[in-house]
């Protein structure tokens, strides 16, 4: 029980007190009413990655790269026979699984900077919680799945150069390139002397060069 001396004490501390929580009241709250109010993020912010699976061409560059070694890559190789026409079998790495442990990822972006082919980008996205950390792995199907909140790219600056992706998308096809035939040694691009014809070879790096 505390003494005479001891419950003046306490009077000035619980006026002070009173008069700061008055204080408090009267001013606008800091915090949000979290879900009912959405936070209010930057367009860019970095909320989860998502995955556009038909750009990945398995190269494990991203899983190579990252510093958490969080990203898991498996595929196979397919041949794709040769076309009617000629030409040999290709090979084609296929993507069976991609995935990423949100548990260990720092955020830090690398994956996204390095990956050659535009496969991964950051969508602001950010209520995926779980209530295990082991469900914090999530897979191919669930990263493709976040691609439609990844925000269109911002608007180029003004007078910047155009992207070259749109320049090669105006480039013409390509076509035969024309080898005329010499009618003497000093004149090897002349048709043929007799018929006057003119001949194709489409493998030439010379015409790939005219056509640039
Ligand atoms: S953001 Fe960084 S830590 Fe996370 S997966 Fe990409 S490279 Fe790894
Ligand atoms: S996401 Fe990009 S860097 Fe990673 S394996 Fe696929 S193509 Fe390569």
């Amino acid at each position: 029980m505390p003494g005479p001396s001891n419950r003046r004490s306490l009077v000035p501390g619980l006026v002070k007190g009173m008069a700061t929580t008055a204080r408090t009241m009267a001013r606008p709250a800091h915090t949000h009413q979290y879900p009912e109010r959405q936070p209010d993020l930057a367009p860019r912010t970095r909320g989860v990655i998502a995955l556009l699976a038909e750009n990945c061409t398995s190269c494990m560059l991203c899983a190579r790269e990252c510093p958490d070694w969080c990203i898991y890559i498996d595929s196979h190789k397919e041949t794709i026979p040769a076309g009617p026409e000629g030409g040999r079998d290709r090979q084609q790495n296929v993507l069976d699984r991609f995935a990423i442990d949100f548990s260990l990822c720092m955020y830090c972006g690398i994956c996204i900077e390095v990956c050659p082919f535009d496969a991964l980008f950051w969508s602001p996205h950010f209520e995926y919680a779980e209530h295990d950390i082991r469900d914090l792995l999530h897979e191919k199907e669930q990263l493709e799945e976040w691609m439609p909140t990844v925000p269109p790219p911002p608007p180029l600056d003004p007078g910047a150069a155009e992207p070259t992706e749109a320049l090669a998308a105006r480039k013409p096809a390509r076509g035969p390139r024309v080898i005329r035939t010499s009618a003497s040694p000093e004149d090897p691009k002349a048709g043929d002397a007799k018929t006057g014809e003119a001949k194709t070879d489409p493998t030439s790096d010379d015409h790939r060069a005219g056509d640039a």
